[in-house]
């Protein structure tokens, strides 16, 4: 419940036009070794590269020996190769990931984003760790992407966060697996100040037409689906309901268009009847 009624305050925000703030946040993968074994190693490699470079340069503590004078060169090439190794652990090869109004995006060079209304379904390896995002990406290709727990708990707790939030039917994990999921905490990752959606070049959900005109799109503030203004549905695709944006004076000067031009509608038929009622209650009375 608590869930609905937060879907429900941000699509009343969404109203407000210009007081709409779009936002990601972005998440930096964690290195998945311990710090303390990067630390061990990066202390390491610095005492066998100053070492090597002492003996090297200043001691010339084996210059006399034949067989023992390479031994600072081995130091220090041994100091770079744990320094690399260092470097190596320290890091993640993982993207850093980006969630938030627009969708989930992993930033691997480019930035690729799969837009909520895109998502097909979000599962949890168990075996591996992982969350498992499968869906389409903006271009409309086929895209399957892992964002293991280890180096990303935020980010997956971010994801399955708003996936709950705003496409809940697409989320598929057990409810014992949502348990070891990490919880979503307020001030994590860093948080992105986005421009609003484009809509120009987008099609609509319904018709399918292209959207040419800015003031002539909807977009559903859940998932981000685009809807031309004419052909709001009462309910997303992704379960949202978009009344409020249905374009209510356009439908009252339709059904007033209607009531002129054809006398036997049934709205107006009712209308006559009921006036003549009343005229015949008047005239009664
Ligand atoms: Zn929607």
């Amino acid at each position: 419940m608590a869930k609905k009624s937060k879907g429900k305050q941000t699509a009343k925000k969404d109203i407000r036009r210009g007081g709409v703030r779009r936002q990601e946040r972005r998440f930096v993968s964690q290195a998945s070794t311990s710090a303390n074994v990067v630390r061990a190693f990066g202390a390491l490699a610095a005492l066998l590269l100053g070492a090597g470079l002492w003996g090297y340069f200043y001691a010339k503590s084996f210059a006399d020996d034949e067989a023992l004078r390479a031994v600072p060169s081995y130091l220090i090439a041994a100091g770079a190769v744990v320094m690399g190794v260092t470097i190596w652990i320290g890091t993640s090869s993982e993207p850093p990931i980006r969630v938030g109004a627009p969708g989930i995006s992993a930033e691997k060079g480019e930035l690729r984003r799969m837009p909520w209304w895109a998502v097909e379904k979000i599962t949890f390896e168990s075996g591996t760790l992982a969350l498992v995002v499968a869906g389409k990406d903006e271009s409309g290709s086929d895209w399957t992407f892992k964002v293991p727990v280890k180096p990303h708990p935020e980010a997956v707790a971010w994801i399955v966060k708003e996936a709950l939030d705003r496409v809940p039917r697409r989320v598929d994990i057990e409810d014992g697996l949502l348990d070891a999921i990490p919880e979503a905490h307020a001030h994590a990752g860093q948080r992105v100040d986005l421009e609003p959606l484009q809509v120009v070049g987008k099609r609509c959900a319904v018709t399918g037409k292209t959207i040419s005109y800015e003031p002539d799109a909807r977009v559903c503030p859940r998932c981000e689906r685009v809807y031309e203004k004419k052909s709001v549905p009462k309910k997303c695709k992704c379960d949202n309901s978009l009344v409020h944006l249905r374009p209510k004076p356009l439908e009252g000067i339709d059904e007033v268009e209607e009531v002129d031009a054809g006398g036997d509608d049934e709205a107006s038929d009712e209308r006559t009847s009921t006036k003549t009622l009343a005229a015949d209650e008047t005239a009664s009375s």
